[in-house]
């Protein structure tokens, strides 16, 4: 499942150079996270490192964007160009 960012995003930019995939970018109002990019960090951290990092909480699971550890593990490959495990 993809991460989402809510409106309690303060703009702080401290997840933005955390992300491994480059799939957070600032958005018109608050930092965004792009579905297609996130892996909830699967392949190269064992937990999400925007959710290790964010002083306020406001990032969450995304129930718009189901994904089984299997997908995000074939995200990850399709992302970096390595086999799915
Ligand atoms: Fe990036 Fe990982 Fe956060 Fe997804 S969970 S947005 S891949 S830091
Ligand atoms: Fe927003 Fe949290 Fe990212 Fe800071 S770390 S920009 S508060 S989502």
């Amino acid at each position: 499942m993809a991460l989402k960012i809510t409106d309690q995003c303060i703009n702080c930019d401290v997840c933005e150079p955390v992300c491994p995939n480059t799939a957070i970018a600032p958005g018109r109002e608050i930092y965004e996270i792009a579905p297609s990019s996130c892996t909830e960090c699967v392949g190269h951290f064992d937990v999400p490192q925007c959710i290790e990092v964010c002083p306020v909480e406001c990032i969450i699971l995304d129930p718009q964007h189901p994904e089984t550890p299997e997908e995000l593990q074939a995200k990850y490959a399709a992302l970096t160009g390595t086999e799915s495990a």
